[in-house]
């Protein structure tokens, strides 16, 4: 039997009922744009996180180019990002007419390594845009005290990293501003694209805010330009419905990377590496991504594929590798060498929380038949 990389309705499936009653309430009050449902999951996630401001929002993008304009991060200025991650991430800094300054990451745990960031601070940088790659969060006390010796402000890219958390805090609620995707792939995924962005300055929060609806305060008077960034109200409802589920949702991947780890043991020795728990970190698992050595991988993964093992690459170039950054200055692009690596190593496995005990058996079969 084949197993999925991923499979949402796995979980959606059986939460049918519930939604189609959020669909037939949303139908029946008719307020589709903002009102209840958006106030309620606010609320709700407000409790879950902890953060001041709780704002919901069309996308994870959005959401991250939202906290830019809010900081009024333009032309001139150069934000620093790690260069293995979602384009977004660096899409958004360029969107806003930024500068995109892309440095290397750790193979330890794929995120942002401290001591390029260090590196690649001009008088220029105005900000820091960590990411929590495949749910996992970056060290946040290195970064804000770069941040508070250099007068930056953090934007944490928390697409992937929803319920994560650093030294029991909240991955997102740390920086300056957390940007949150509910895109149907992540751990709490939506029905369609939804985001979330966070804050607990409350200059930033207002500010942003306001900026979600065009800038305008009060009804249709503008003192400045912002968009249309707002999360559906049925995106919201059944939003609700899945943050009831969530713990046991991230308990469940969480079984799954031990499972695998224990299974796994030492027998992958110098030919696969298995993903890392730092200390102090509690892991969500968006991704339980392995790192194929002797540049193997591409035979890897078709050994996977032949098995009818769900598998992809996340990333095959990064963000320094793509076309459309070309023409960014040298010093965006230069000085990376892990994260090129990574690239060629790294290939992620299925980790989602519906995944069955016959089904991991099935990867792991197919995994130790590769060694
Ligand atoms: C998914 C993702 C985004 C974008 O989120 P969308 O909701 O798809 O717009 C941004 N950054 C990272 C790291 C992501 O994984």
């Amino acid at each position: 039997m084949p197993v999925p990389l991923l499979d949402v309705n796995a979980q959606n499936h059986p939460l049918q009922d519930e939604f189609t009653a959020a669909f037939q309430r949303v139908l029946g009050h008719g307020m589709f744009i903002m009102g209840r449902e958006v106030d309620e999951l606010e609320a709700e996630i407000k409790a879950f996180l902890g953060a001041k401001y709780v704002l919901g929002v069309s996308s994870g993008t959005d959401a991250l180019l939202l906290a830019l304009m809010a900081l009024d991060i333009g032309p001139g200025d150069e934000v620093i990002c790690p260069t293995f991650t979602f384009f977004a991430t660096g899409g958004c800094v360029s969107r806003v007419g930024a500068t995109p300054v892309f440095v290397d990451v750790q193979e330890s745990d794929f995120n942002i390594d401290l001591d390029a960031i260090k590196r690649k601070i001009t008088p220029r940088t105005k900000a820091i845009m960590p990411v929590h790659l495949f749910g996992q969060s970056a060290d946040m006390d290195g970064i804000m005290a770069i941040a508070a010796e250099h007068g930056l402000t953090v934007i944490e890219d928390a697409a992937q990293s929803f319920g994560a958390r650093y030294k029991g805090q909240q991955s997102g609620t740390i920086g300056h501003f957390g940007a949150y995707s509910f895109f149907p792939s992540k751990n709490l995924g939506a029905l369609g694209d939804a985001g979330l962005l966070v804050t607990n300055d409350d200059e930033l929060g207002q500010r942003a805010k306001i900026l979600r609806v065009h800038g305008m305060e009060p009804k249709y008077y503008h003192r400045e330009v912002g968009g249309n960034f707002r999360i559906d109200a049925l995106q919201s409802a059944f939003l609700r419905i899945k943050l009831r589920h969530y713990d046991s949702y991230t308990s469940r991947r969480q079984a799954n990377a031990a499972w695998y780890r224990s299974k796994f043991g030492d027998s992958l020795k110098g030919k696969i590496v298995l993903p890392t728990e730092e200390e102090d970190r509690f892991h969500i698992w968006n991704q339980f991504t392995l790192r194929v050595l002797n540049g193997r991988r591409d035979e890897f993964r078709a050994h996977l594929a032949k098995a009818g093992i769900g598998c992809d690459i996340y990333y095959p170039l990064t963000l320094d590798q793509q076309e459309c950054f070309q023409k960014l200055p040298q010093s965006s692009l230069d000085g990376i060498s892990t994260a090129h690596r990574l690239a060629s190593e790294v290939i992620s496995i299925p980790i989602y929380p519906e995944l069955r005990e016959e089904q991991r058996e099935e990867v792991a079969a197919a995994i130790l038949s590769f060694v």
